[in-house]
């Protein structure tokens, strides 16, 4: 399928308003939302995730998840076979086998996702039927929650996405006339502890995480709920908080030191904390990260880097990448922009870069053949042709089941995109270069 540009702009970014990124439609090579469940299943540490899906599902969930074989993980695929897709079996009545013994083996679980795949939707089975069944026969003892994580015209970290969204109208009413900060978005506990720490030490006490590590500790929302993203990829979420009253708190996100400083500055500004206390409580933070992230600089500045639509983390990672490691952006791509989330990252971007949404697979590796960048940032499957052909890559992927938000991780994030460069140099006489 050729490449079809359906609209264009000179690509310097000064304000949302001005900012349009060209678009593209046609081939793409993305894995789906099922693969969300990878991290979302270390998160939420009650909670099953239940695939109804092919055998493929089942090969592509234990793939991204090799690590897990020598633990008990909480996942796992209900197969639909032969007979459920030639409707000559009852699908609800192989489910509810298939959930009685998860429960059985596991009674310890308080949430259990039911996640909609490709097959499941050709089929049409209702899981949302299905979970307010299940949830119904198991009279409040386990919450059934349905979302899908198919993914033809998806990304993979829209499974987040539709997984916090579907699970947005069983948060509690919140009545409290206290301003309330919900924390959007899966963060590793680490994570997630130095910025209660922070959030503390400005002077907001009333903090909360979404998704949290208990799936029965939901958070409540309503009109003193201001929404504070802490992933990129979480429109559909947003818009149902939105839709509960909460109010949103656009900011840069919080990858490298300066994302991070501005979104603890945003975060304060909402909650009338002046900038003088944000910058005593981030100082000593924020120079550890300066240090640290300094020794990357020198190995990353001036090199060149493009990035294949992917994780929908790209716009923050170039803005990252060229504004705090002086790297120079040739192609960034992303899967959706979403103008209202990506609001305060805008002004950020870099000018003259050429910046596309959407994707069309050939055109746009021919065009990274044309420029070859320094490094590509793209999905797994692209990413080993590319090295063959002696270009160097960073799977995007990875940047999701690391920790890189916050201070402490600026320079750990640094290094992710560090090391191919360095494993090259290496290599320099080998067969690769
Ligand atoms: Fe299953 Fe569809 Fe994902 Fe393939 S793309 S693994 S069929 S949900």
């Amino acid at each position: 399928m050729s490449g079809e540009i359906l609209a264009s702009s000179s690509g310097v970014a000064t304000a949302v308003g001005q900012f349009q990124p060209q678009q593209e439609r046609g081939q793409r090579a993305v894995f789906c939302g099922l693969t969300s469940i990878i991290w979302m299943h270390r998160k939420i540490q009650d909670a099953f995730f239940l695939v109804v899906g092919s055998r493929t599902c089942a090969h592509l969930i234990q793939s991204a998840a090799g690590v897990m074989i020598f633990a008990e993980p909480r996942f796992g695929t209900a197969i639909l076979g032969d007979r459920d897709l030639a409707g000559m079996a009852d699908c609800n009545e192989e489910l509810d086998r298939v959930v009685a013994q998860v429960l059985d083996r596991r009674p310890e679980l308080k949430t259990i996702f039911l996640v909609g795949s490709c097959p499941s939707e050709v089929i049409k089975l209702d899981l949302d039927n299905a979970a307010q069944r299940l949830s119904r026969e198991y009279s409040g003892g386990v919450r059934f929650v349905s979302f899908s994580g198919s993914g033809i015209e998806t990304t993979f970290t829209q499974g987040e996405d539709s997984c916090l969204s579907a699970l947005t109208p069983s948060l509690p009413q919140r009545e409290s006339d206290q301003p309330q900060l919900l924390v959007v978005g899966t963060l590793p506990d680490i994570v997630e502890d130095q910025f209660r720490r922070l959030f503390l030490q400005i002077g907001i006490d009333c903090v909360e995480f979404f998704p949290g590590r208990s799936s029965t500790d939901l958070p409540a929302v309503g009109i003193n709920t201001q929404v504070l993203l802490a992933q990129p990829y979480l429109g559909e979420t947003l818009r149902a908080l939105q839709g509960r009253g909460a109010h949103f708190i656009p900011a840069p996100f919080p990858v490298g030191v300066e994302g991070t400083a501005a979104w603890f500055h945003a975060a304060a500004s909402a909650f009338g904390i002046t900038k003088e206390r944000v910058e005593a409580s981030l100082e000593a933070p924020k120079a550890r990260a300066i240090k640290a992230l300094s020794a990357y600089r020198d190995e990353l500045a001036g090199r060149r880097f493009a990035m294949l639509p992917d994780s929908q983390l790209e716009i923050p990672l170039a803005r990252f990448l060229s504004r705090e490691c002086d790297m120079t952006p040739v192609e960034i791509g992303t899967p959706y922009f979403d103008a209202t989330v990506m609001e305060a990252e805008i002004p950020l971007l870099p000018a003259n870069v050429s910046w596309i949404e959407g994707q069309d697979l050939d055109p746009a590796l021919s065009r990274i053949r044309e420029t070859r960048p320094d490094l590509t940032v793209c999905g797994l499957g692209i990413a080993n042709p590319l090295e063959a052909e002696g270009l160097r890559t960073k799977w995007s992927i990875e940047l999701l089941f690391s920790p890189i938000q916050g201070f402490e991780q600026a320079a750990d994030l640094a290094e992710l995109f560090a090391r191919p460069l360095r494993r090259e140099a290496k290599l320099e006489v080998g067969a690769w270069s």
